[in-house]
């Protein structure tokens, strides 16, 4: 064995257990495959690629249909292989040795992940206990620690939160770096820091194709930012990056907006569902504006009720052991009938797991921090 990079030998890399289950609620994935016309024409259109001949490199079709849907100039929008790839483009080239990156636990892991393999130095600001982000901390990272890439989730996984606008723009306000809003989850959402993007704002909005267009088995996800910086990220980026099949995979399922507005539309109507009845089984839920649920089943130990549901083959996310958030299982929303299998299984696990001593009230948590 040769030694790894000094700064890398304490990473630990990105986990999420897979266990062989019936109803899989672990991931944020999309329950449903995309419209089958949309796997015909892409059948279709890929059965005539060029297959000797690289890809265009510029994936240019890919993003003036991306750039329409947004309303946006096609120099706006960066694409890449999945938004992970799209956010370790974006701090190669902001983030790096002698850089900083600030980030608001609890938040998306890969974040601070992908910045420490860039050689970045990641500083941690802290939300509040019901996970909201207070402007004072905002004002006391950017002050004391003046950062190059400050990120920001909305909707934020694993909460679920979606930040309010005041708090972005507190940050282009302060911020003397670049401004990310990660927007994985936007579409089940109530608003997005799109509006917020021109020429003369460093800020941008990343967002994927694995969510709600259902295809997290293709890796696409892309950026809309000002046009400079998107000339600077496609010099950094590999050349011929994006594949011949996914450019096409990616163009024909913008065809599909009214699908997919379709599955969102389902997917909030049973995010609802599962919260009041989480609620009605006694455990603290954080109001979502995403595809999942955080919950703590406050008087239970969080690790046993995960356990206990996956003795029932159902597989939701243990976060019960990560920093922030003791105790707290993440639920991602399914089918009808695999959220009614959760909802069945965790009502036997809890009924059957012994209560332990708790100094939580259970209850639920509002946006604005206020008990209800
Ligand atoms: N950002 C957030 C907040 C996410 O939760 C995820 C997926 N877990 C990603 C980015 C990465 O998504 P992709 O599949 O596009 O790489």
């Amino acid at each position: 064995m040769i030694p790894v990079r000094d700064d890398l030998r304490a990473l630990e890399g990105y986990h999420s257990a897979q266990v062989d289950v019936r109803v899989r609620l672990n991931t944020n994935e999309s329950p449903t495959p995309p419209p089958v016309a949309f796997r015909d024409a892409v059948a279709a259109e890929v059965s005539r690629i060029d297959w000797h001949r690289y890809p265009d490199r510029a994936a240019w079709a890919l993003r003036e249909a991306i750039a329409k849907s947004h309303g946006v100039d096609p120099a706006q929008v960066f694409v890449a292989n999945g938004s992970n790839e799209v956010l370790q483009t974006v701090l190669l080239a902001y983030a790096g040795p002698g850089r900083v990156v600030a980030t608001f636990e609890p938040t998306y892991q890969m974040h601070a992940q992908i910045a420490r393999v860039t050689g970045a130095t990641v500083v941690e600001g802290e939300r509040a206990a019901d996970f909201t982000l207070d402007p004072a901390e905002v004002d006391r990272v950017i002050r004391e620690h003046q950062p190059h890439v400050v990120f920001l989730t909305s909707p934020n996984n694993p909460t679920g939160l979606v930040e309010p606008a005041d708090r972005v723009r507190q940050l282009l306000d302060t911020a003397p770096g670049l401004v990310v809003v990660d927007e994985a989850y936007a579409q089940f959402a109530d608003w997005s820091a799109l509006d917020l993007i021109d020429e003369a704002t460093p800020l941008v909005v990343t967002r994927t194709f694995s969510k709600t267009w259902s295809m997290a088995g293709a890796r696409l996800g892309y950026l809309i930012g000002p046009t400079w910086l998107v000339a600077e990220l496609d010099k950094v980026v590999l050349p011929y990056h994006l594949d011949a099949v996914k450019q096409i995979a990616g163009r024909l399922a913008l065809n599909y907006v009214d699908d997919m507005d379709d599955r969102v539309a389902q997917i909030v109507s049973e995010r609802t569902r599962i919260s009041e009845a989480l609620t009605g089984l006694g455990v603290t839920v954080v109001p979502s504006g995403a595809n999942f649920v955080l919950f703590r089943p406050d008087g239970h130990d969080g690790r046993e009720v995960w356990q206990g549901l996956v003795d029932r083959s159902v597989l939701i996310r243990d976060c019960s052991g990560w920093p922030r958030l003791a105790n707290c299982l993440r639920v991602t929303v399914g089918t009808v009938d695999e959220n009614t299998e959760f909802l069945a299984a965790l009502t036997e696990v809890l009924a059957a797991e012994p209560a332990i001593a708790t100094a939580h009230a259970t209850k639920m948590i509002d946006q604005n921090g206020v008990d209800q």
